[in-house]
């Protein structure tokens, strides 16, 4: 098929090439894009990549928050030293995303913009507030992401529109970041469940805040404030993580697919929770979350 192919320079190019093109597919890193495109699920008239406008390629580090260019590669994401001090959360979503030649390829905001259920920076980016940055020629606008995205592999992101940046919040007093996936391979693998968590543990050991989401297992992210309340106020014990356990596999909603069937994926989701006994001792926590 003859189809266009744009390389935009900057990001007014981009946002022209948007316009005139609204049926265009954006192609940033291309690792979800060239999937679709070899098996024919997608044919659009014309391709706009996003690998040279530089100005989407960036972390800044701001008083409260952290903004992350939307073509940010995962890479650089995981060698940044701002994301380790204040985001180890999405650094362990990033580390087990993919491969080295993944990671090395694709970006944070190909990760959001293709919605899927099994994306692994998703549960972290939804404890950590995220806040969508998004432009179109005739201005920009601001989306939280769990409003995004709205179900598998659909998104609100309006004709024309560019994500440009993630705009993450500090997330002060939490001193336990964890996460973890199960997949059918310990490397490689797309998540059949995947769980983050951000925990604020007193010097005593007990919870004082709770952000838990679970990627995976619904046709978008799960969150669950009955199971952020079962922990909040206790100790990290085993009658506390198992009556939590319980609350997020009634939260969940997985599906049968090709990787695992539903009864397996909401028996996991709550058995992730129990690995947050790790943690318990508070003596441990303050260097826990570190890589
Ligand atoms: C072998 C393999 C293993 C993988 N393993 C994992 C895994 O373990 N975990 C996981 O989560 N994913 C995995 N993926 C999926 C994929 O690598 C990720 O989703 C990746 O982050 C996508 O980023 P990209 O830049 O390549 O996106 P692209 O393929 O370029 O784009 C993805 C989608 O986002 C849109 N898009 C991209 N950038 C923008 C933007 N700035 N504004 C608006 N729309 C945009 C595109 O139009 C497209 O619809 C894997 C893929 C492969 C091929």
């Amino acid at each position: 098929m003859n189809r266009n192919v744009f390389l935009p320079e900057t990001l007014p190019e981009l946002l022209e090439l948007a316009t005139h093109y609204p049926d265009a597919v954006l192609y940033a890193g291309g690792t979800d894009i060239l999937v679709q495109l070899r098996a024919g699920t997608i044919a659009p008239p014309a391709l706009i990549c996003l690998e040279r406008i530089t100005a989407l390629r960036f972390i800044r580090e701001q008083k409260n928050h952290l903004v992350i260019g939307a073509c940010t590669r995962l890479t650089d994401i995981l060698e940044s030293s701002p994301v380790a001090a204040h985001l180890p959360v999405l650094r362990k979503a990033v580390r087990v995303l993919g491969s080295p030649l993944i990671r090395h390829t694709a970006t944070i905001g190909g990760n959001i913009c293709t919605a899927s259920p099994a994306g692994d920076s998703l549960p972290a980016l939804t404890i950590l507030e995220a806040v969508l940055e998004l432009h179109t020629s005739e201005g920009a606008r601001r989306s939280p992401l769990h409003e995004f995205i709205l179900g598998p592999g659909r998104t609100a992101r309006r004709p024309g529109e560019i994500l440009t940046a993630i705009e993450i919040p500090k997330p002060a007093g939490f001193n336990i970041h964890h996460f973890e996936k199960v997949g059918q391979r310990s490397a490689l693998a797309i998540s059949i469940a995947s769980f983050a968590a951000l925990l604020h543990m007193s010097d005593s050991g007990v919870i004082e805040d709770a952000r838990l989401a679970w990627g995976s297992v619904g046709p978008t992210i799960v969150t669950s404030k009955a199971a952020e309340n079962a922990l909040i106020g206790n100790r990290l014990n085993h009658d506390v993580l198992t009556h939590a356990a319980a609350i997020a596999r009634a939260a969940v909603s997985p599906i049968d697919d090709i990787r695992a069937s539903a009864l397996y994926r909401r028996q996991v989701s709550g058995n992730l929770m129990l690995r947050l006994s790790d943690y318990r001792h508070p003596a441990t926590t303050d260097t826990r979350h570190i890589l």
